[in-house]
């Protein structure tokens, strides 16, 4: 009898798909592993087994697996219960989980893991005395010692004198010397080079500092997260920023490992990486790996190789695909900033949300998660007050640091009586002014990318908009180019309005590019820096534009929501706000929710060791709750108004939402398609189903959208209401020939 194998396939198409296993494979192959099968009339894929039998399938010819790349599988058992978990609920496809979790680099055939040569000491190094020799030998070769210098600074010899073979790429030494020096140490054995994988690279960090000891407040959370550990699968740590909630993850990771358990950090953003991997380089040194999007795919492949392998990295931190990655014995869970909404992935499916994802993770390893952050989500708080999560708090920030004092102020009122420098009121300048006179850093706040949000014809009122998308265009200065920050095409700004000839086309509001020409002008002496999507494209950048800061090299950092992400900074005493209400008016039910952590979180960047950090919020709303709620730190106000609405318009955390969405080129057809599925969708869910609408971006690269609204009770199973909104989907575009072409996706727990 013939072995079948059911294998998932990197295609957006439902179920597996069934060949026969040839002889020579058929002992070998087992579920996880990669086989390389024929798909349609010519195309090849590497499918993933996913389960194994002799159930011949009857209504069509079963072809043969082509090959069968390596002995052992790519994926854990496990793993596979958690891709079905995601495919389910996520209401997606296997092939789309499968797309989404395995490094490309494992998609297509065979692969050669990337390998850099690296040099050390020779073995004799130990010795105190042979290096000297090796210096004095080399007097006469200045160039020869030198080189020799800097691998020894490189590896950090001079400061450690623990472990003296340290790997320094050949790459970067050579490139503070020379390749020939270099190699004149290798001919005379000083030094001995190798090559080594690029994931299993080592450098530059030879010895391990114990942890920082906790202190009171400190200690006590975290013997209490161990408590609440016990009884609960999730704890969640609300500590006030800077209170050390790193530390005490830090504790709980040590613990975890001398217990022969793995850790996996999450992070929402590749940014915080760089300051978090130093902190726990520190201490974990090797056993610490790191996963992002900005790694090269080579890179990936190797690490999620090392983590099927006999010495996997105990310690993973990563953005939210690493929930993806192997792992043989996970036992804690730490999601960092749990609040953010960076880890709910819009585009492409499957959108999971990796705070969720990570907590069934978890639970399916017997794993416990620890949330923390400074601002819950509302979600998470809901579920400490049901007793769903053990609650943690931290109220004192560490040491003297006391927390800022936030003076909003009425810009609206400024606007009238003429009193705003461009964007800035006067207080925030004068702010600023005795800053920079004191040597203490600035961080400008302001929550749009670009020069000005908008170009307007000050004759007739002409917006240039995208010719793809429904949303008008944003200036970028320094490109001199108009840009759609929903499919990225860029045009000409025009000469002049199309639509009227006029010559005076006005830049109207600020985005972050404009705010920074206008300080650069405002102060010529302070150093500025800029941190947005256009200034940190490569993972270099973020790096250099953090590393910048915190050294204290830039003065004013103007940025995005993405400085409010749990940076840590020593010596910023004013933060700008600029425009809150941008955040406020926004369309969506979790919007005070969100500006409330924002500010709260930018606020959170200032302050200093015995000195109150400043925040000055800007807004035109002066009078609105959640400006009062964010001045007084009233994180439990801002929870009860926000929960008392949700409650009363049906949103989460009572009521769970599935966002329809449906795509076509064809508005009119769109428009009929939607108000059928709806009609169809409400003999089963009735009120539960509303629109359709148009979502706030109704266009996007050609395609018209339009969004139906699913509100689900909590206590109702949402696997019932999956059922029946897939087979309602498969009624309706079974139903019509033209039905067809329609896009159909969902997004389930919408952010
Ligand atoms: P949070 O994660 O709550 O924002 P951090 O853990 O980043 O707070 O702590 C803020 C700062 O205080 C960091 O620079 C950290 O090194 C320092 N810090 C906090 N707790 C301790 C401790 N117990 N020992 C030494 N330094 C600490
Ligand atoms: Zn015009
Ligand atoms: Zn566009």
């Amino acid at each position: 009898m013939k072995k079948m194998v059911d294998v998932i396939l990197p295609l957006p198409l439902p179920g597996c798909f069934t060949y026969w296993l040839p002889q020579p494979w058929e002992e070998m192959v087992c579920v996880g592993c990669r086989v390389v099968v024929p798909f349609g009339n010519s195309k090849h894929y590497v499918g993933i087994v996913k389960r194994i039998h002799h159930e011949e399938p009857t209504a069509y010819v079963v072809k043969p697996v082509e090959e069968v790349p390596d002995r052992q599988p790519v994926l854990l058992p496990l793993q596979l219960r958690f891709w079905d978990w995601l495919a389910d609920y996520y209401l997606c496809t296997l092939g789309e989980v499968y797309k989404a979790a395995l490094p490309s680099g494992l998609h297509g055939g065979d692969y050669h893991p990337k390998t850099e040569t690296v040099v050390r000491l020779a073995p004799r190094a130990n010795e105190e005395a042979w290096l000297h020799s090796c210096l004095d030998a080399l007097k006469r070769a200045p160039k020869q010692a030198e080189a020799l210098m800097y691998y020894l600074e490189l590896s950090n010899r001079l400061s450690e004198q623990t472990d003296s073979r340290q790997e320094v790429t050949k790459q970067q030494l050579v490139g503070r010397s020379s390749a020939a020096a270099v190699q004149a140490l290798i001919n005379k054995g000083m030094l001995e080079s190798a090559e080594l994988t690029v994931g299993r690279l080592t450098n530059a960090w030879p010895t391990t500092l114990p942890l920082n000891p906790l202190n009171a407040p400190q200690e006590q959370a975290y013997q209490t997260v161990l408590q609440q550990l016990e009884q609960h699968p999730v704890c969640l740590l609300h500590g006030v920023t800077s209170s050390g909630k790193t530390e005490i993850y830090m504790h709980l990771i040590a613990q975890a490992l001398g217990r022969g358990e793995q850790v996996l950090y999450l992070l929402p953003e590749i940014a915080l990486t760089t300051q978090i991997t130093d902190r726990l380089r520190r201490v974990f040194g090797r056993r610490l790996g790191i996963y992002h999007s900005k790694f090269s795919d080579a890179e990936r492949v190797e690490i999620w190789q090392k983590q099927l392998s006999d010495q996997p990295y105990d310690l993973l931190l990563g953005v939210r695909s690493s929930i993806f990655l192997p792992f043989k014995k996970l036992g804690l869970v730490i999601v960092d900033e749990e609040h953010e909404n960076t880890y709910k992935q819009q585009d492409p499916a499957p959108r999971y949300h990796a705070r969720n994802a990570a907590i069934v993770l978890a639970a399916m390893y017997g794993a416990k998660t620890v949330l923390g952050t400074a601002t819950p989500s509302i979600e998470s708080w809901y579920n400490c007050m049901q007793k769903k999560y053990g609650l943690v708090e931290l109220t004192e920030r560490y040491k003297e640091i006391e927390l800022p004092e936030i003076v909003s102020v009425d810009i609206r009122e400024l606007h009238r009586k003429k009193r705003m420098k461009g964007p800035f009121s006067p207080l925030l300048l004068g702010y600023v002014r005795e800053a920079l006179e004191q040597h203490e850093q600035v961080i400008l706040f302001q929550n749009r990318r670009g020069f000005a949000p908008m170009i307007e014809c000050h004759t007739c009122g002409w917006v240039p908009r995208c010719r793809n998308c429904d949303v008008t265009l944003t200036f970028h200065k320094s490109v001199h180019q108009l840009t759609c920050h929903y499919c990225g095409y860029t045009y000409r700004l025009p000469e002049c309005c199309p639509a009227c000839g006029e010559v005076e086309l006005r830049k109207q509001g600020f985005g972050t590019e404009r705010i920074e020409d206008d300080i650069r002008q405002l102060f010529p002496q302070a150093t500025v820096a800029r941190m947005d999507l256009d200034t940190t494209r490569s993972r270099s950048s973020y790096e250099r534009i953090i590393h910048d800061f915190t050294r204290g090299k830039t003065q004013i950092l103007i940025g995005t929501q993405m400085i409010s992400k749990g940076l840590d900074f020593d010596h910023v005493s004013v933060v700008g706000i600029l425009h809150a209400d941008t955040m406020m008016n926004y369309p969506d039910f979790r919007a005070y929710e969100r500006a409330y952590q924002l500010m709260a979180q930018v606020a959170g960047r200032a302050g200093r060791k015995r000195k109150r950090g400043r925040v000055v919020l800007q807004t035109k709303n002066i009078d609105h709750p959640i400006i009062q709620q964010v001045i007084r730190n009233d994180y439990r106000g801002m929870v009860a108004t926000q929960l008392t609405e949700r409650r009363l318009f049906h949103y989460p955390p009572y009521f769970r939402l599935v966002y329809v969405y449906l795509k076509h080129r064809d508005e009119t057809l769109l428009e009929q398609m939607a108000q059928q599925l709806a009609d169809r969708l409400r003999i089963h869910f009735g009120t539960r189903i509303l629109g359709p609408d148009k979502p706030p971006v109704a266009r996007v690269q050609l395609l018209f959208i339009r969004k139906i609204m699913v509100k689900i009770e909590l206590e109702a199973s949402l696997a019932h209401a999956r059922r029946l909104l897939l087979q309602v989907q498969h009624e309706m575009l079974s139903a019509e020939d033209r039905f067809k072409s329609l896009i159909v996706y969902y997004d389930v727990d919408p952010m």
